[in-house]
């Protein structure tokens, strides 16, 4: 640890001396420094989050392997209240279980759009005001693989600030559900209540995904509803294998509006931390998950580097055109284009 330690500048030493006093200040200057797209400063970023893992694994051991903070990713499609069910349970979290809570986001939008449906609406008003939360909106540049690998590093910069709970919402229309599965040690879906009709399209890919499912807004005239939808859940989840054998997917309802049932799903995700945590799931969880991220930087980086490749730059139209018009196969002009790029 000290040697890499002894690699950070002094500005960067400090800071990272200072998160682990839980400053809030600090913590968002480095969260900028991860973002950062400059070389140097991804280089003291990649440090740092060695020496905070590192850290981490300490603090482990001497806990009996109990995580520093839990990890929660919240899906759902717009609309289904993820923004009104995070502020309700962030601050049942604050307020009545006086636990430190940070809330990420990763908007895909944005990405496509520039736009985001995330973050033009002023949510969660009274987490962002409360001060045992730290909410975070969504970064809206870069793409999306450069979005979920900052969001990734943040995970592990808020846990260094003491926040126990890390909250990472995304919506549930594309790839990024499956980015932060792989970067949550839960992974709830959020729905909203439904019928027979819609319920056809149900997304199996994202139930596959899903350790708990929550029917929201269960209440009023939507309770009958939401009742029909948790059992059509129940059933989806009756043909398909768990994720793990520790585990068999929860499907609750609760309403963010009248607070209904909020403290059922802290409950249920509460008995799945301590599950996984004994029986040492978790942990594998953990590292295998940190292995994927290992392969996804890879892939990212030679992209990178191959995009930005000036040898190779001049050839890649040529071949994409030929590809095209079925001058050559695809498989062929892919190893044109690698051939040229490890040779240069
Ligand atoms: P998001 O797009 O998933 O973040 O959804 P929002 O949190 O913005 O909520 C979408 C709409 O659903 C808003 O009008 C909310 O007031 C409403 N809503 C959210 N939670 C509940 C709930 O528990 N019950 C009811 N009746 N409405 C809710």
């Amino acid at each position: 640890q000290s040697t890499l330690y002894e690699k950070l500048d002094d500005k960067n030493k400090q800071l990272l001396d200072g998160i682990t006093n839980e400053s809030r200040v600090y913590l968002s200057r480095l969260i900028t420094l991860i973002e950062s797209s400059r070389e140097d400063h991804q280089a003291q970023a990649r440090l740092i989050i060695s020496i905070l893992l590192q850290r981490s694994r300490e603090f482990e051991l001497k806990h009996d392997y109990q995580p520093k903070s839990f990890r929660i990713g919240v899906s759902g499609p717009p609309g289904a209240g993820k923004s009104t069910f995070i502020e309700a349970f962030g601050t049942y979290l604050t307020n009545t279980l006086n636990k430190k809570v940070a809330v990420l986001a990763i908007d895909p939008s944005s990405v496509r759009t520039g736009g985001s449906v995330l973050g033009d609406k002023t949510r969660m008003v009274e987490l962002s005001k409360d001060p045992k939360a730290y909410v975070r909106p969504s970064s809206t540049r870069g793409t999306l693989g450069g979005i979920t690998k900052s969001t990734s590093d943040t995970i592990v910069l808020c846990e260094a600030a003491g926040y126990e709970i890390i909250i990472v919402e995304t919506v549930g229309v594309g790839q990024s559900e499956v980015a932060v599965e792989e970067m949550v040690d839960i992974f709830m879906l959020l729905v909203p209540p439904a019928n027979g009709d819609e319920l056809q399209g149900l997304k199996k890919g994202i139930v596959e995904l899903s350790d708990i499912v929550v029917v929201n807004k269960a209440d009023g005239e939507l309770l009958p509803r939401a009742r029909f939808t948790v059992a059509e859940y129940m059933s989806a989840f009756k043909m398909q294998r768990p994720k793990t054998e520790f585990w068999k997917p929860k499907v609750l309802s609760c309403s963010s509006l009248t607070k209904d049932n909020i403290d059922q799903v802290w409950k249920t995700m509460n008995e799945f931390k301590d599950t996984m945590t004994k029986s040492g799931e978790l942990r594998y969880k953990r590292s295998e998950q940190k292995q994927t991220w290992m392969w996804r930087y890879i892939e990212e980086e030679l992209m990178n580097r191959l995009h930005n490749n000036k040898n190779v730059a001049d050839l890649i139209p040529v071949i994409e055109a030929q590809v095209k018009d079925g001058n050559i196969s695809p498989s062929l002009a892919s190893s044109t284009i690698i051939e040229k790029f490890l040779k240069s």
